[in-house]
């Protein structure tokens, strides 16, 4: 046993820490190789405990809420992989007078979209409920800034709790999270959510609330593949402004995708969905080289017909070659 393994059980309980643990079943695409060290943890508290503990012992630290954006390297992953499981949600606060619909919820890394979805349609808090079905965790979410039905997470923001680098722990206003589409300053900082604080607007009806919920439920399961192994969207929806777009296809990246004539182009055990362009799946074997094979041909292909680069939307974890977007953390 290694001084860091031992250190790890002594902070919480030998059967927590887990060596060479497999990530492939933490992810929803079911690919991936082993942590060199994995736990899991259901409080900020835990998640800043272990923090500090890794940065104690020189130990890389690569966060994972609910594997639902990720494609780990068939190496695994080195360091200790903090798997984000649960949380507390609580209302925190509710502004002044002339502003009196408005309350504040604060909901930790771990709590995943759809608790918290739930929390707040019983409560008649409004904001959230078109989120329902949307895989994974608030971390997750918030270093991707999630994105629904045109609508961003970092909308709903009010300020965030990260830990830096360097161990300072420092309340964040979402002005200064630099969000835009699929982006937010943990890609570049490498901070951690330890918690976001939302802005809901108070008082709404619960059950007008459920039946947006149950609308974007019933919209996923016409339009994508839920019922296979994926990491959701693949790439990025081109940009308009800035990317020069083939006239007749929209700003998506499954439509380009889909107009490459790539639907259902296999490597291995992946393929491209034929109901969403922009989804891979895991047909039952494939590995993390698949995947990454698959997506760039995707990228080739389209570069070829169309002149323009789709950028991924998923996070690769672990070594991949030519991988630039910074995802995991680093000392
Ligand atoms: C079927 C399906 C449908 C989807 N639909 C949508 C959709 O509609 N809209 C959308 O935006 N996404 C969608 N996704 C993608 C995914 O659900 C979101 O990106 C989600 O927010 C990822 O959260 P996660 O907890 O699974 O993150 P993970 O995949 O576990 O991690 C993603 C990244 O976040 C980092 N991270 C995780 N926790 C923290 C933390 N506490 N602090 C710092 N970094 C952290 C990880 O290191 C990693 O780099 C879909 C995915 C699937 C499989």
């Amino acid at each position: 046993m290694t001084p860091f393994t031992e250190r790890l059980r002594n902070g919480f309980g030998r059967e927590r820490v887990r060596e060479h643990a497999p990530l492939a079943p933490f992810t929803t695409f079911k690919v991936g190789g082993p942590a060199e060290w994995l736990l899991e943890v259901s409080s900020a508290e835990e998640l800043l405990r272990a923090f500090e503990l890794a940065h104690a012992a020189g130990v890389a630290v690569t966060m994972l809420g609910g594997g639902s954006n990720v494609l780990i390297s068939d190496q695994g992953v080195a360091g200790l992989v903090v798997r984000t499981r649960g949380g507390r949600i609580e209302e925190v606060g509710r502004t002044g007078e002339a502003d009196a619909a408005v309350t504040l919820v604060r909901a930790d890394a771990g709590a995943t979209i759809n608790a918290l979805v739930r929390w707040t349609i019983i409560r008649g808090f409004a904001g959230l409920e078109a989120w329902a079905g949307t895989p994974g965790t608030v971390g997750g979410g918030v270093f991707g800034n999630a994105h629904y039905g045109g609508h961003l997470l970092s909308e709903l923001v009010d300020h965030v709790r990260l830990v830096s680098r360097e161990r300072h722990v420092r309340d964040v206003k979402a002005c200064d999270m630099e969000f835009a589409y699929d982006r937010s300053r943990l890609q570049r900082t490498g901070e951690i959510l330890l918690w976001v604080v939302l802005r809901l607007r108070r008082g709404a009806d619960s059950t007008a609330l459920r039946a947006v919920a149950r609308q974007s439920l019933a919209y996923r399961k016409r339009t994508q593949p839920l019922d296979t192994k994926s990491a959701g969207c693949i790439f990025q929806n081109p940009d308009p402004a800035s990317d020069a777009l083939p006239p007749g296809i929209p700003a998506s990246a499954g439509a380009l995708v889909d107009r490459a004539g790539l639907k259902g182009r296999s490597v291995g055990g992946a393929s491209v969905s034929t109901t969403h362009g922009n989804f891979i799946v895991n047909n039952g074997g494939a590995t993390a080289t698949d995947i990454r094979k698959l997506v760039k041909i995707c990228q080739q292909v389209v570069r070829d017909l169309f002149g323009l680069t789709l950028r991924e939307e998923i996070v690769y974890l672990g070594a991949f070659e030519e991988y630039q977007k910074p995802s995991a953390r680093r000392r």
